[in-house]
């Protein structure tokens, strides 16, 4: 780590143990208000780690041309979905933001020059898994977007300039879907993963336990069920940034490793 580094990190958090990193498939807005055996995980994992300081959410669900950090004291819960019940649209998470760890998350990148933005908010990526972990809503969190003109090796090595912020007691959130294909989805077939998607996601899980993240950086080599599993990036890359934060001796714990109407999959990681 440089000495750079270092000296930009968060001043107003102290140094602590380094802190997990997760990856978690957020799979339908509706977890965020269903007790259900996925949202049972992400209550458990809430209680479980050390509180956090702050959140850095990675979403699948905010793309932009360029990388921005959210910066503002009081970011909007938006409802980016259509066609579900009142209830879910009613919801609002008011978490707040933190503009001096945004400032401090645009120092420690140097992959790109990090915009700070004052427009989003959270997104349903983030808030539908935080506020199910973090019902109090009294840590701050913050998003980073997803530039949609980088290659995925742009992503993991950005995401891991992040990596001083594990040790300010900051969690570092990624939220996708390792399988993830929308256009496929079985409405008949709430349990089961297609052949294809249990392939892929095998394949997922062994790289990720060989350390192999150059294979899952390089996915596109990874043949045709792989192919049907990403059929366009952003709910994958979430989990390039969460593994470009493990150290080579940490644990992983795989939770929620199971499928959703065929071509999901719901698979979440822990990390340290
Ligand atoms: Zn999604």
């Amino acid at each position: 780590m440089k000495l750079s580094h270092l000296e930009n990190i968060t001043k107003s958090f102290d140094t602590t143990e380094t802190m997990p990193v997760l990856f978690v498939g957020h799979g339908s807005p509706m977890n965020a208000i269903e007790n259900n055996e996925f949202t049972k995980a992400w209550q458990t994992m809430g209680k479980s780690l050390p509180k956090p300081n702050a959140i850095v959410c990675i979403s699948a669900h905010w793309e932009t041309k360029g990388t921005y950090v959210t910066a503002m004291g009081k970011p909007q819960t938006i409802h980016d979905f259509g066609g579900f019940p009142k209830a879910l649209f009613d919801v609002q998470y008011a978490a707040p933001g933190n503009t001096e760890l945004a400032k401090e998350t645009k120092k420690l990148i140097t992959k790109a020059d990090v915009g700070m933005d004052e427009r989003w908010g959270l997104d349903h990526g983030a808030w539908s898994v935080i506020k199910v972990m973090y019902p109090d809503a009294d840590i701050p969190v913050i998003q980073l977007s997803l530039d949609y003109n980088q290659k995925p090796q742009f992503h993991y090595d950005l995401a891991k300039e992040l990596a001083p912020l594990r040790k300010k007691g900051v969690l570092i959130l990624g939220s996708g879907n390792m399988v993830h294909n929308l256009g496929k989805l079985d409405w008949n077939n709430q349990e089961g993963g297609f052949d294809w998607a249990q392939t892929a996601n095998e394949k997922f899980k062994k790289l990720i336990l060989a350390n192999d993240h150059s294979a899952l950086i390089n996915y596109r080599n990874l043949g045709r069920e792989v192919e049907l599993a990403i059929p366009t990036p952003e709910h994958y890359l979430p989990l390039l940034y969460s593994l470009a934060l493990k150290t080579q001796n940490e644990e992983v714990v795989f939770f929620n490793d199971k499928y959703v109407m065929g071509s999901l999959s719901m698979t979440s990681v822990k990390i340290g």
